[in-house]
């Protein structure tokens, strides 16, 4: 069912060597390796049908044009959201969420109120809301961690008072792989009219995402993490609010109107896609995600948690290596320490012996603030990883022991 070599031969770059060695790159979390698939799609946009869209009434202004809707309708599709008008292309997942910290929540925002995120969130998904909080007199709240990285939802009825006025959490942890459980927060968030935002950066690559199942307000991710290219994200709003809220920048195609006095913007979703868009980004996004449902995602999602649970065995097995992160439903992310030795000389040395890993805080110094270490090494796997390439990390690590023990 699950042709690994057939899949590794669709990504070019995983041929590579690196000090000879062959590569193995699992640094998957901070952003995905591309199957010519998208590759190929972006060439094919660039030789046979580029221009810019939606003002031009030539034929490859008209091609261009119906590839980028068509790229909406794939997201819309594959998020299950109910209207291809529900879905704005950004910049990323960072860009998502400053745009709803801007358009939709300032706006909204008096002294005193408050904004919900968790302990565990990306540096993205805090900074926006807190300058967003020093702008009005609004205050930020925390759901705390529990040791196992898990979230602490026993706190939630505390937290969540009339003074919320969003809240905003990750699905999946970049830097602990913990997998939340988001439809209750969302459900007793919606029982108090508060609306949430899902942070879909990691989520979005591993596990089906049904928008409308969810329930959620807003739902975030970036193309480069799930297989497409960077530059090109997507923020997901229900209707309603997009109905509701102001532009987030000004410039072309997101006006019907224009005098010195008055202008008239455009509908939704362009209101939100000020100025010429990343085309070639969209069109490759959607052939990204063409290409992850035609593997399916539940066979990329239980293969994927094999390699977590072997890689998670082989792990421990090392003396001295501690997971940091080990809440019972994860994705696929092991991060750990090492005892007595940095996580960038861990990172240096894994190099070496041709293993891509990411060291340092992934973005979320609040993470490494409660476990009390300034960073962690992190192994984050996908599809195109192999059970072989697990024992490579895990010898690897060992080497590091050899040098740095
Ligand atoms: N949230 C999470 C959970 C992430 O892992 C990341 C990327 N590491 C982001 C947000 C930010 O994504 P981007 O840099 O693509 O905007």
């Amino acid at each position: 069912m699950f042709d690994i070599n057939r899949i590794r031969s669709d990504f070019p770059i995983l041929g590579t060597k690196v000090y000879g060695k062959s590569l193995v790159y699992a640094d998957n979390a901070a952003s995905t390796q591309k199957p010519s698939q998208v590759i190929d799609s972006i060439k094919d946009l660039y030789s046979n049908h580029y221009a810019n869209i939606h003002r031009g009434v030539h034929h490859l202004s008209q091609k261009s044009t119906a590839l980028y809707e068509g790229a909406r309708g794939t997201v819309k599709d594959f998020i299950n959201a109910s209207k291809v008008e529900e879905i704005v292309f950004v910049r990323g997942t960072t860009e998502g969420v400053n745009l709803v910290a801007s358009s939709y929540l300032e706006p909204r925002l008096d002294p005193g109120d408050e904004i919900l995120i968790s302990e565990m969130e990306h540096h993205s998904n805090i900074i926006p809301w807190q300058l967003t909080a020093e702008r009005t007199g609004a205050k930020l709240k925390i759901i705390p961690l529990l040791e196992n990285g898990e979230l602490d939802i026993s706190k939630l009825p505390d937290l969540l008072t009339p003074q919320v006025k969003l809240v905003a959490v990750t699905h999946m942890s970049n830097s602990l792989g913990t997998l939340n459980d988001i439809s209750p927060i969302i459900e007793r968030a919606h029982n108090m009219g508060i609306p949430v935002l899902v942070d879909g950066a990691q989520s979005i690559a591993h596990m089906p995402i049904d928008v409308q199942a969810l329930d959620c307000d807003f739902f975030v991710f970036s193309g480069h993490k799930i297989y497409g290219p960077t530059g090109i994200g997507v923020l997901y709003a229900k209707e309603d609010h997009l109905l509701s809220m102001k532009p987030y920048q000004g410039g072309g195609d997101m006006i019907m109107n224009v005098s010195f006095e008055k202008t008239e913007y455009n509908d939704i979703p362009y209101k939100f896609e000020a100025g010429t868009p990343n085309i070639e980004g969209t069109i490759g996004m959607a052939a990204a995600l063409d290409y992850v449902s035609g593997l399916g995602i539940e066979v990329i999602d239980s293969y994927e948690q094999e390699l977590l649970v072997y890689a998670t065995e082989r792990f421990s097995e090392i003396e001295g290596l501690q997971i940091i992160g080990t809440a019972p439903r994860k994705g696929s992310i092991i991060s750990f320490v090492l005892d007595g030795i940095h996580p960038h000389d861990v990172g240096t040395i894994m190099d070496m012996e041709g293993v891509a890993v990411r060291t340092g805080h992934h973005c979320t110094q609040p993470v490494m603030d409660y476990y009390n270490i300034p960073a962690t090494t992190r192994v984050s796997l996908s599809f195109y990883n192999t059970m072989g390439e697990i024992d490579e990390i895990a010898k690897a690590i060992s080497k590091v022991k050899e040098l740095m023990g």
